[in-house]
């Protein structure tokens, strides 16, 4: 059985908005056929549904945290970074039942929030289950960390044992971010990641103090490392920016760089002379709850680099939504709706290799079919709403 749905409007993203278009869309969700009002009249379709709004393929998450998702409102805003990860440190002894309680109603708020695939990073396995059982597709990231090359194999070995507890659904291993592993560790995830065909994805210069650790060994990482106890007498610093300095040492495999707050120009030129396939995520809600700030996106836009968006956690987001996400972006930074859309949508989907599936209406897909309410003349407000329907 097909069902016909007509709307105000219809965004494939892979092509123009259709005024008054007609999607039509079988019981399992997969797309059929996409008419202008002029074909469906032609065709004499029978409309099973008209919506006042927008018909959207569904969203895609490219950067959250499933596990940390007990922590929604333990954690005040603007600590700026260290604050923030030394209370999701200090909050990690939850017991379990209230974990995997929270992950899923995280999960069940995603979709219906109208979000179809997630890019999660874990550290452990606890959101195993909850994957295994989801409606979301879940490509999940286990991120190792250490700044101890002697740690290596161990912190490996542990990654693998995770990564294998989310099969069969697609897990990858990850440096966290450029301050937190140690070179001989970023070789061992390159290797891995070669004989994979793997996806790096990594959090990257989301405080200004990630710069000055690597520019000149200075700022607030030297207070974290010490608390740490670590010893960084070894460590020589390279007068260059964080990814400046890490992005050498990642495989030329499909990367997302995460948050990029504190990306500049000269970071972006960088970063599209040394590597061939970089997608670049936002997380604005989660940037403005820790350190306050916003990345400098229309550097990244003028550069014509792949955006996606995330919700990061519930640690540092007050809800798991994309639209939330975008409307942030067209409040603060004047982005265009439909640049959002295609953030929000596709490129995710191109990241995540599911754009077979998901991130526009073209025939044979199964991206989700959203209604959005509540959006005049492609502007977003508090008001605007997603309601999923298929
Ligand atoms: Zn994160």
């Amino acid at each position: 059985m097909l069902t016909y749905l007509s709307a105000s409007n219809i965004y494939p993203v892979s092509q123009p908005p259709i005024n008054n278009g007609v999607l039509a869309v079988d019981d399992a969700g997969y797309v059929k056929g996409l008419y202008s009002a002029q074909q469906a009249a032609t065709l004499k379709l029978n409309i099973d549904q008209h919506f006042d709004g927008a018909l959207l393929p569904g969203f895609v998450n490219t950067h959250c945290h499933l596990e940390l998702s007990h922590l929604h409102r333990q954690i005040p805003m603007h600590t700026g970074l260290f604050g923030f990860v030394s209370q999701v440190m200090k909050n990690r002894n939850t017991e379990a039942p209230a974990i995997l309680k929270a992950m899923a109603d995280a999960d069940a708020e995603m979709y219906q929030n109208g979000i179809v695939a997630v890019g999660d990073i874990s550290n452990q396995a606890i959101s195993a289950t909850i994957k295994h059982n989801s409606k979301l597709y879940y490509h999940t990231f286990v991120e190792a960390m250490g700044f101890n090359p002697a740690q290596v194999e161990t912190i490996m070995s542990k990654a693998i044992e995770t990564q294998q507890s989310f099969k069969p659904l697609k897990a990858s291993i990850v440096p966290h971010a450029p301050y937190s592993v140690s070179n001989p560790l970023f070789a061992a995830i390159s290797a891995l990641a070669d004989d994979q065909a793997n996806l790096i994805s990594m959090h990257n210069q989301e405080t200004p103090a990630e710069d000055a650790f690597f520019m000149n060994k200075s700022g607030a990482f030297l207070d974290l490392y010490k608390m740490l106890g670590l010893n960084l007498d070894a460590f020589q610093p390279t007068g260059k920016s964080s990814l400046q300095t890490t992005l050498p040492k990642l495989p030329k495999t499909k990367t997302l760089l995460v948050h990029n707050t504190q990306t500049t120009k000269a970071d972006v030129d960088f970063a599209i002379a040394h590597h061939p396939d970089l997608y670049w995520c936002l997380c604005p809600n989660a940037n403005l709850y820790i350190e306050n700030t916003l990345p400098d996106v229309s550097t990244l836009a003028a550069a014509k680099l792949k955006i996606t968006l995330g919700t990061d956690s519930l640690a540092s987001n007050n809800q798991l939504s994309i639209l939330d996400e975008m409307l942030v972006f067209q409040k603060h930074k004047n982005v265009p709706f439909q640049d959002l859309l295609g953030w929000a949508t596709i490129n995710g989907a191109e990241y995540l290799g599911m754009e077979e599936t998901f991130g526009s209406f073209d025939v044979g897909k199964k991206p989700g079919v959203l209604l959005l309410e509540g959006m005049n003349n492609e502007q977003l407000s508090e008001q605007s709403r997603i309601k999923r329907l298929f």
